[in-house]
């Protein structure tokens, strides 16, 4: 398998394995498949997914700047 894995960003068409809200972690697992998390599940999860994951693409900050800056942290 080689590495030329492109890095789609995630769309409103992707959709978290749980609670199908919007995802904004791509989880890649080290068998083969792949997760999708909402920011919520993802950070629920990230422990173990950290275990299982080849790669996470994380783009959570990205929901954090459309939230506005209102928001601290
Ligand atoms: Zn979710």
């Amino acid at each position: 398998m080689t590495t030329t894995l492109v890095k789609d960003s995630l769309t409103a068409m992707d959709r978290c394995d749980r609670c199908g809200a919007q995802a904004y972690v791509r989880v890649v697992l080290s068998t083969g498949g792949e997760l999708l998390f909402c920011a919520h599940h993802g950070r629920a999860h990230d422990a173990k997914l950290r275990e299982m994951a080849a790669d996470i693409t994380d783009e959570t900050a990205r929901l954090r700047a459309e939230a506005g800056s209102s928001l601290s942290d």
